[in-house]
């Protein structure tokens, strides 16, 4: 297997991203010898960087804002990038731009490790983002019972359409929260403030809390959950599990996962 001639995220801001330090502690432990680089694209520049990816045959991720001008810029895509018209993962074969997504199956990993088989469980989704429509993806296998909320109805609305079957919108957060055996935090509140989502006495007693969000040591919102007696977890693992499947994607080996891990810890 020819190596990429680089390896980039693509993103605006990504200083903050977690994903060098992982990828490059991956690549060391396979003895692959490249870099990962962030690199900081604004939109209007974002049709120029993908020419370079072309010509320099680079492979990476794509993060917030162009999981959705990638995807349309690919010259050919994988079903499940297509599924949710977004693009987190791409590389270069003879010459022709190729996108994936693996952010669907990093969410089904995420909350399987959680909660275990999701068959059957009343889910309340926070959030109508890009998130949230890999979190339909996966749902789609899960046949479970989902309520979508989100602070711009039409968004949540426009996303029930596109991933059809899957979710039920509701207007109000509560109508969202009854009676769910899950909770999944979609939207960006806790990233930067310690801000919650939905406050926790409005959650029922016994679900579990899944927050998409990650920071160092956990958001404050999955911290209290669980000192309240939930099951919780941020997203690190969905984090983790993603940058796995692209790597795997890229390189056509599976990355070590603890070492992913470490690295971040
Ligand atoms: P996005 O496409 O911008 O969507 C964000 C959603 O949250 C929208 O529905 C938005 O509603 C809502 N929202 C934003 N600010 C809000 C606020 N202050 N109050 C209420 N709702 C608000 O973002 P995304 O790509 O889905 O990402 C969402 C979060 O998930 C981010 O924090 C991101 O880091 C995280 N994420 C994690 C992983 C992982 O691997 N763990 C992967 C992907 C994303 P409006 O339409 O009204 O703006």
């Amino acid at each position: 297997m020819s190596l990429p001639g680089a390896l980039w995220l693509l993103g605006h801001p990504v200083q903050h991203s977690l994903s060098p330090k992982f990828q490059d502690a991956a690549l060391r432990a396979a003895g692959i010898p490249l870099e990962y680089t962030a690199l900081d694209v604004p939109p209007d520049a974002l049709q120029s960087v993908l020419e370079q990816v072309r010509a320099r045959h680079a492979a990476g991720n794509v993060t917030v804002p162009h999981k959705e001008a990638a995807f349309q810029a690919c010259d050919s895509t994988t079903e499940i990038a297509a599924r949710i018209e977004a693009v987190n993962a791409f590389k270069v074969e003879d010459g022709r731009l190729l996108g994936h997504n693996t952010d669907v199956a990093g969410v089904d990993h995420a909350v399987r490790a959680l909660v275990g088989d999701p068959t059957g469980l009343t889910i309340a989704l926070l959030g109508a983002g890009g998130a949230a429509a890999a979190v339909l993806a996966a749902a789609e296998s899960w046949d479970a019972d989902i309520r979508m909320r989100s602070r711009t109805p039409e968004r949540a609305r426009a996303l029930a359409q596109r991933v059809a079957g899957v979710a039920e919108v509701v207007r109000r957060v509560a109508d969202a929260l009854e009676d769910a055996d899950l909770v999944i935090n979609a939207t960006p509140i806790g990233m930067t403030s310690n801000a919650f989502p939905c406050p926790l006495d409005s959650i029922p007693t016994g679900a579990a809390v899944l927050d998409l969000v990650y920071r160092p040591n956990e958001t404050r919102w999955v911290r209290e959950a669980r000192a309240r007696g939930h099951r919780a977890a941020d997203g690190m693992g969905m984090l983790i599990e993603q940058g796995a499947l692209a790597f795997e994607w890229w390189f056509g080996v599976e990355p070590d996962r603890e070492v992913m891990r470490m690295a971040v810890r």
